[in-house]
């Protein structure tokens, strides 16, 4: 009952330019839990294979020693299980629960961000683990210090072993994955097709398996093989491909400028008066979810900007969409208005 999805093995995983570290630092500690890497953080954008590396660490441990207590959650089950022992309480079994394993993965700790008693409780957990020399692992949208009010000595701490990132995989790799995932659904794909695939979805691998089950979907609703004209003609029609995604962050740009009355010079300057500082997180902060492009890469096209200023707009603006009803509306605005 360790809540490990029985899919997510080092079996499964498919290695790259952009995870082989990450892969080898997996494989290391699943070998030799809380002694070389201790804690292991994993860190890259969404749908990369975090959550998959951390599980198959989960599996290979017990396949080495069955006997091994090992305990999966994703951040947010670790801050409800922890209020909830405070309501009923029942601290002592939260901590009996979470300090009495072998093995701790604990998913997307960014959203420890700002929860103080969380952390506080974490701190604690983490101490106990360590030293009693049980292993932890958890992964991350980012780095430690670049989680907004995540306490320094957690932060610290986090740094103590090893943190790897995971980057979007190149074209080889992409069609491994796809060749791997058809041969295990039993799919006949041409070569060719597989490959147009790859090249067409390079966001990440999560958006790599979707195509591939909607060209399976459309190639069935066409009663037709899976051929590249089939995976193209499944492609446009669910926007997946490059040539239907095509919104630029220019194009952003553009949009925010004239809903703002700015210019695009102010929304790429330095200028700090609020009635273009608001505009100009608002168009970072709509590059960051509607294109692909990276922190560094919209840094760059607001003027040369540091992928740390991107961040903060981003997540000033993440925060006043739930608490400014203006903001709220101007950016489901944005969106309808770009997404047509
Ligand atoms: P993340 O936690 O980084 O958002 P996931 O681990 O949930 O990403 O991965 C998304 C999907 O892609 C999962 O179905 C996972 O099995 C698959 N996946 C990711 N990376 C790989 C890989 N290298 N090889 C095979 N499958 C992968
Ligand atoms: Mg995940």
């Amino acid at each position: 009952n360790s809540h490990l999805n029985p899919k997510y093995t080092f079996d499964s995983f498919i290695t790259g330019s952009g995870n082989q570290m990450a892969h080898a630092a997996a494989l290391a500690v699943a070998e030799e839990p809380g002694v070389i890497y201790n804690p292991l953080f994993i860190y890259g954008g969404v749908g990369l294979g975090k959550t998959h590396l951390m599980q198959a660490i989960g599996h290979q441990m017990i396949k080495i020693e069955p006997g091994a207590k090992v305990k999966y959650v994703t951040s947010e089950t670790f801050a409800n299980d922890f209020i909830n022992s405070i309501q009923t309480r029942t601290q002592d079994d939260f901590r009996q629960e979470y300090r009495n394993v072998d093995l701790l993965l604990i998913d997307d700790i960014q959203f420890f961000a700002e929860k103080e008693g969380t952390q506080e409780e974490f701190f604690h957990t983490f101490n106990e683990l360590h030293d009693n020399g049980k292993q932890i692992v958890m992964t991350s949208d980012r780095l430690p210090n670049e989680i907004p009010k995540l306490q320094e000595r957690l932060v610290s701490r986090f740094k103590w072993g090893l943190s790897v990132d995971i980057t979007a995989p190149d074209l080889e790799t992409r069609i491994a994955i796809l060749r791997n995932k058809a041969e295990a659904e039993h799919l006949e794909i041409p070569n060719d097709t597989l490959s147009y695939i790859a090249e067409q979805v390079d966001t990440n691998v999560r958006e790599l398996e979707g195509a591939l089950i909607r060209v399976q979907a459309y190639s069935t609703l066409k009663n037709a093989d899976i051929t590249k004209s089939i995976a193209a003609d499944a492609l446009k029609l669910f926007k997946l491909s490059k040539e239907k995604k095509g919104l630029s962050i220019a194009k952003i740009q553009n949009k925010v400028a004239k809903y703002y009355h700015v210019s695009i010079n102010d929304l790429k300057g330095k200028k700090r008066v609020k009635t273009i500082v608001v505009p100009r997180q608002i168009a970072m902060y709509l590059s960051r979810e509607l294109t692909d492009r990276s922190l560094p890469q919209i840094g760059m096209e607001f003027g040369g900007k540091d992928h740390t200023t991107v961040m903060h707009s981003c997540d000033k603006i993440a925060e006043l969409v739930v608490s400014d009803n203006d903001i709220k509306m101007a950016i489901n605005e944005l969106k309808d208005e770009l997404r047509n």
